[in-house]
């Protein structure tokens, strides 16, 4: 009989890479482009969320070239033809862990090991969720966690949005252009945004906010037309009829992965302006180091220039 344990259990060569990207969004894909024209045959491990964030929305339309906008998942296909017609090798494979400490460095995926000469690392953020009932489900179907990229859906809609910081407030006051309404439920009394934004929240016309009231459930078949509220002083319950629910209660970076190993600034990885990490040979591009823009178009420049470093980094090194 064929036994199993008397196969060998040697554990197969790392791959060695001079490039490797963690992260298949925009600034991933755009650094792998950059890296594959300078011929260092980049290899890009997606992670779990191909396109990024990006691929989530339904249609981009701020993205310079595409007049008529362009699809989330299709601008990832475009980002991804693009640097593969180049040299870059795209797998679907993620870190689980790195080694930063010496060079190459070190990445053990689900898949194998890899050693890098370079590593540029674009993983991402990811919007923080409710965690209630109905939200995975109608996510696309009415919840959202992007006004830029979604408001515009919401013409003429009634809309709540969940949160009570920059974000909420920025996002709600865009979502006016949009819809009829927008209503912001907090879970306090007090917001936490800046005062100009509080400022401008209170007196846009459109808006209306529920105080110390949480959000406990999104309610719809085909699409969102409810949540359930729920007052967290009285603990009156209600429902409330709404097209959309938008959700800004904060982002948490992906760079749970570098701690210890790179320096961070509230979780993001810290970079220079040419997009260097703490560690020689290591860049960070995108939403794990821009606390800021958070933008598709800015993800990708930072990508691009996160490659250019890299390849300086390498000719030097070679040199
Ligand atoms: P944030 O400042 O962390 O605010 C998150 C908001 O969501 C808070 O009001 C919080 O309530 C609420 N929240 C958190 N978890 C919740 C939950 N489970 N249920 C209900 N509500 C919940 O996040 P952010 O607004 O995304 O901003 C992140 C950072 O970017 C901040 O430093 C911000 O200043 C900055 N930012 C700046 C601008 C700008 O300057 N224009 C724009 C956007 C973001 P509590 O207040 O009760 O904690």
């Amino acid at each position: 009989m064929f036994n199993l344990s008397s196969l060998p259990t040697t554990p197969s060569e790392p791959r060695h890479v001079k490039v490797l990207i963690l992260g298949a969004g925009p600034a991933g894909l755009s650094a792998a482009l950059y890296a594959a024209r300078a011929d260092l045959q980049p290899v890009v491990l997606t992670g779990l969320q191909i396109g990024g964030q990006a691929a989530l929305t339904n249609t981009i339309e701020n993205y310079p070239g595409f007049p008529e906008g362009v699809g989330g998942s299709e601008l990832g296909e475009l980002f991804q033809k693009q640097a593969e017609r180049f040299g870059a090798q795209v797998e679907l494979d993620s870190a689980r862990t790195v080694d930063l400490s010496a060079r190459p460095f070190r990445v053990v995926t689900d898949n194998g090991e890899y050693t890098a000469d370079s590593l540029i690392v674009s993983t991402g953020a990811s919007p923080n969720h409710l965690d209630i009932p109905g939200e995975a489900d109608l996510t696309g179907r009415g919840v959202s966690y992007c006004g830029t990229c979604d408001g515009w859906f919401f013409k003429e809609k009634k809309v709540v949005v969940a949160g009570g910081g920059d974000s909420a407030l920025e996002e709600a006051l865009f979502l006016t252009r949009f819809a009829a309404s927008v209503t912001i439920v907090h879970r306090r009394d007090a917001l936490r945004a800046g005062a100009i934004l509080q400022k401008r929240a209170q007196e846009n016309p459109k808006i209306k906010f529920i105080w110390n009231t949480v959000i406990t459930a999104a309610s719809g078949t085909e699409k969102l037309t409810a949540v359930k509220l729920k007052n967290v002083q009285t603990g009156a319950e209600s429902d409330f009829e709404t097209d959309g629910l938008f959700i800004f209660i904060g982002h948490t970076p992906n760079t749970q992965l570098f701690e210890g190993q790179l320096e961070m600034q509230n979780g993001y990885i810290k970079v220079d302006d040419r997009m260097h990490t703490s560690v020689a040979g290591v860049y960070a591009a995108g939403e794990s180091a821009d606390a800021h823009f958070k933008q598709v178009v800015t993800s990708a420049g930072m990508g691009a220039a996160a490659a250019i470093e890299a390849t300086l980094f390498l000719e030097h090194a070679a040199a």
